[in-house]
């Protein structure tokens, strides 16, 4: 802020107050640098560490002592995604590309995992919605949020994905919803914080370290975007994600082969 030079109060007082700022500023950005430095730090040894392992244990998965390691893997990947997302690199792209087909392939990928839980994951998106962004980071988005609902669905449940344009709103909208257990009332205002997790034991058995989604909330604002939920315990959960929609004229025009 402007200093002014009236040698009184008020210019010591506006000094301090720019001395504080720059200092606080220093600190915020010695911090940044330190999450992305220490995550990109451990990613290597960790990778040798579970090369190591399987070598030793000639094997490659389903192993007890390799789950702690890939665990730990996941959660400095995510720190180290979190990390840059924090340096301001969310939109390191942007090309407009069709929402519902980012989507519809995501979760023809993810299927797998849902069928492995014997949850069924349906893919609602039968129409271009064009977005604009960076597809890459916008994929995590829907991985993160298919994971989560996947995670907290005990079998038996379902997993809806979904992608509609709301043009009247100028945004895309992508709903993932579940069957599965729920978020309390008390917690909902909080899922989208770092390290926040409903139930740690829970969430913990379930390899997660409760970054998932404020990645996700991450990805969303450097898009111009939004991420809301709605959920009941016991009752599932609705995750939104809004988009702006990107100017074109095809937002309403059929896929070729939809249905
Ligand atoms: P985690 O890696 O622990 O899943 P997230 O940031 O992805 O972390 O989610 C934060 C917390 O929100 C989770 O620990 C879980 O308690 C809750 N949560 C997220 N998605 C769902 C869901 N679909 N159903 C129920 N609870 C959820």
């Amino acid at each position: 802020m402007p200093v002014p030079r009236t040698g009184d109060e008020l210019e010591r007082l506006s000094t301090a107050l720019n001395q504080m700022i720059a200092r606080l500023d220093e600190a915020l950005s010695h911090n940044r640098r330190f999450m992305a430095d220490a995550s990109h730090e451990l990613r290597t040894p960790l990778t040798i560490l579970r090369g190591e392992l399987e070598t030793m244990l000639q094997q490659t998965d389903g192993a007890p002592e390799l789950e702690e390691v890939e665990r730990l893997a996941k959660i400095v990947e995510n720190l180290f995604a979190l990390s840059r997302l924090d340096a301001g690199e969310a939109q390191a792209e942007s090309v407009q590309f069709d929402l519902g087909q980012l989507a519809a392939t995501t979760a023809e990928q993810m299927s797998l995992l849902a069928e492995d839980k014997q949850v069924t994951l349906n893919c609602l998106a039968p129409r271009v919605v064009s977005v604009e962004g960076d597809r890459a980071r916008l994929k995590q988005v829907v991985v993160n949020l298919l994971d989560n609902a996947v995670k907290y669905t005990p079998p038996g449940g379902s997993v809806t994905l979904s992608v509609v344009a709301a043009p009247n709103l100028g945004k895309a909208v992508l709903e993932v919803a579940d069957t599965g257990m729920g978020i309390p009332t008390g917690a909902l205002p909080h899922v989208f914080e770092r390290f926040f997790r409903v139930d740690k034991a829970r969430s913990r058995e379930l390899g997660g370290a409760g970054i998932g989604l404020s990645i996700v909330k991450a990805i969303c604002s450097a898009h111009g975007g939004q991420v809301e939920v709605a959920s009941e315990e016991g009752r599932g959960a609705r995750f939104r994600v809004l988009l702006p929609l990107a100017e074109t004229a095809e937002e309403t025009k059929d896929k070729p082969n939809a249905g």
